[in-house]
């Protein structure tokens, strides 16, 4: 039996449908059309979706947890069935710095989840964040347990991870890390750079090797000064990288989102959320790989105010971004949907509503609530009304 979303505004990369049909055949899009010249056929199931926003799910693509779940470990299971209810369709499970051996069977469990996981968003696979990063660039990690990027390390990780780490953030001027790159792609892993002090000449010829994405841009990396324009120089100059955004309105100042958006343009900025295992947590404190971590309704912080992760999931950076950035929803949309599919390789099945794309959707409500989710042709959650 076909599911039919009737009557919402159906936004697709070159057209607003409104009112629009959207029709689903199993697990992918069949077609989307004019709710006008639309005929219900028999038998179906047919969702009213009238006033609502109809927009491909959220992909996102650095995401720690939410709700006191840490996707590092078993409670993956957990963060697999509650990323629906904001909207997610699809994400990149990202683990933290931490001593080997607990990466060792932290990342074992993470495995072990995603070889049957729940009913939820699909995990489409691990992003390594640590501890291949710089002593100088931190961020909320702990430094002593960092080490330089080396093919034995990328062999240990997809060792542990059963083959399933598709990305890995790292500082390229460590070691002789910047020389894993070709390696990371030849192993399918998106090669990132993050946590870096790297210089702009380094960085530039890391892009030139195959770095194809910048992890939480701006946010613990080498600044953009006009006579040492580091990391943030490289990024906003060179057109291939793709610029990971969190837009929590905390991370990033929207002055600084804007110079970002000038210059890479919409295609080439993917907003993230970074959210912390307590994202979406009332205020208090909590313990996040054996660091108290203050939650105060906003923001995510370690005792002496650095941010630790972010506190708002990616719905919440959706919105933001139309309400800071002045982004109308099909720029929104391919923000926290296109380009986060097409950065990972699977722009051609997710991220888009297009005839044949898998049906991973999101109905949101006219404040940009989410208040339904379709992962791959199934609904998966609602709100309550
Ligand atoms: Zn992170």
């Amino acid at each position: 039996m076909n599911t039919i979303l009737i009557g919402g505004k159906v936004c697709t990369p070159g057209k607003l449908f409104d009112p629009g049909v959207l029709v689903l055949d199993n697990k992918s899009i069949k077609t989307i059309e004019n709710k006008s010249k639309f005929i219900i056929p028999k038998n179906a199931n047919v969702l009213d979706t009238s006033g609502c926003w109809i927009l491909p799910g959220f992909i996102d693509i650095h995401i720690h947890g939410l709700l006191g779940y840490d996707c590092m470990g078993p409670d993956l299971d957990q963060v697999i069935r509650k990323l629906p209810e904001y909207g997610v369709t699809s994400f990149m499970a990202t683990t933290m710095t931490r001593p080997k051996e607990e990466i060792n069977s932290l990342i074992s469990h993470m495995a072990s989840v995603l070889s049957d996981p729940p009913v939820g968003a699909r995990c489409l696979g691990i992003h390594i964040e640590g501890p291949h990063l710089s002593p100088e660039r931190p961020g909320m990690a702990n430094s002593e347990w960092f080490s330089p990027l080396t093919t034995n390390e990328v062999d240990w990780l997809q060792n542990i991870a059963n083959g399933l780490v598709r990305m890995l953030t790292f500082a390229p001027e460590e070691g002789t890390a910047i020389d894993v790159i070709p390696y990371l792609i030849e192993k399918n892993i998106i090669p990132v750079i993050g946590h870096s002090n790297a210089s702009y000449e380094l960085t530039k010829d890391a892009i030139a090797l195959g770095l194809s994405q910048a992890t939480h841009t701006f946010n613990a990396m080498r600044p953009l000064h006009h006579r040492d324009p580091g990391v943030v120089g490289a990024v906003l100059a060179c057109p291939s990288i793709v610029a990971q955004l969190i837009c929590d309105g905390h991370h990033v100042h929207p002055g600084a989102m804007q110079v970002l958006l000038n210059a890479k343009g919409i295609s080439r900025v993917c907003l993230i959320s970074d959210a912390a295992p307590f994202a979406g947590l009332p205020s208090g404190k909590y313990n996040w790989g054996k660091q108290d971590i203050y939650i105060d309704g906003e923001t995510s912080r370690l005792a002496d105010g650095t941010l630790g992760g972010s506190h708002a999931l990616i719905d919440a950076g959706f919105r933001n971004s139309i309400d800071l950035l002045d982004l109308n929803i099909s720029e929104a949309s391919q923000c926290t949907s296109m380009v986060p599919a097409q950065s990972i390789g699977i722009g051609n099945i997710k991220g888009q509503l297009l005839p044949g794309y898998d049906a991973d959707i999101v109905v949101l409500d006219k404040n940009y609530k989410p208040l339904l989710t379709i992962v791959e042709g199934k609904v998966i959650w609602r709100a309550t009304q």
